[in-house]
């Protein structure tokens, strides 16, 4: 079972989070255990603070290092992976999730008002943004961590849905359809409704290599195509 600990000054914000759907199943499931650490209660002083003006002047309030680290202190073991939730750190992608999901311990940070006291940094193996952008706090960044690790651990989906998701082979995702047949004039595509597997799996091929030239063509640069996808891309350039 995985592990994962969440250091948090608002262990509320995720409440909804881990009793909804996917996430709560993995964890009834006991594929994985989430335990949100509220570091305020490790602060040594008489009124539990734990942030304070940053040395040299400047604007807001930093996160001191006594409570982080004296939580941290508690929680890493040899197996833990702590992960530094910040706008700074290298952006999450579905690979990094991937490799993510098959460590035994993640310990996750999350900071809030201007940032940490740099000194929290050397007790940290990875720092991980979830986009360019600035958020309030870690929070809303860890679950997002957590959700696409959660969902990718065995036994959470099947692992056919995550194997055709977005990213997961290098291209966007094919496009999906369901019931009715027709909507608004608007049918399905007919090779979809013909049972014949060989042209469901190529037409579904060619529309995510379609979607990802024109969404995405930055991931085609990244990925190592296969004879088959060389040259159906080489047809989609053709005809573009
Ligand atoms: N002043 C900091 C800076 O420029 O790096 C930003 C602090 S931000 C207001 C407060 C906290 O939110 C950060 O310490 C981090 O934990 C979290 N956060 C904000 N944006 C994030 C992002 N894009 N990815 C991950 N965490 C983020």
């Amino acid at each position: 079972m995985m592990k994962i600990d969440i250091l948090s000054l608002f262990p509320e914000m995720f409440d909804g989070f881990l009793n909804t759907s996917i996430i709560k199943r993995a964890i009834d499931s006991s594929l994985v255990e989430v335990v949100i650490h509220d570091f305020r209660e490790y602060a040594d002083n008489k009124h539990k603070k734990v942030d304070d003006y940053p040395y040299g002047g400047g604007q807001g309030m930093v996160l001191m290092c006594q409570p982080i680290i004296d939580c941290l202190k508690d929680i890493v073991t040899k197996e833990s992976l702590v992960i530094l939730m910040s706008p700074q750190g290298k952006t999450l992608e579905q690979s990094y999730s991937q490799k993510l999901s098959l460590e035994k311990h993640l310990v996750i940070i999350c900071g809030h008002y201007e940032g940490f006291d740099e000194r929290i940094r050397d007790y940290v193996d990875v720092e991980l943004s979830i986009g360019d952008y600035v958020l309030t706090g870690g929070e809303l960044a860890s679950m997002v961590v957590c959700d696409s690790v959660i969902r990718l651990l065995d036994g959470a989906i099947k692992d056919i849905s995550h194997e055709d998701d977005s990213f997961s082979a290098g291209l966007l995702e094919y496009p999906q359809y369901t019931r009715p047949y027709e909507y608004d004039g608007n049918s399905v595509p007919d090779v979809l409704m013909s049972g014949h597997h060989e042209n469901i799996r190529k037409w579904r091929l060619k529309q995510s290599l379609l979607k990802t030239y024109h969404k995405r063509p930055d991931l085609l640069k990244k990925k190592d195509l296969s004879q088959e996808e060389l040259k159906i891309l080489q047809e989609i350039q053709k005809n573009d």
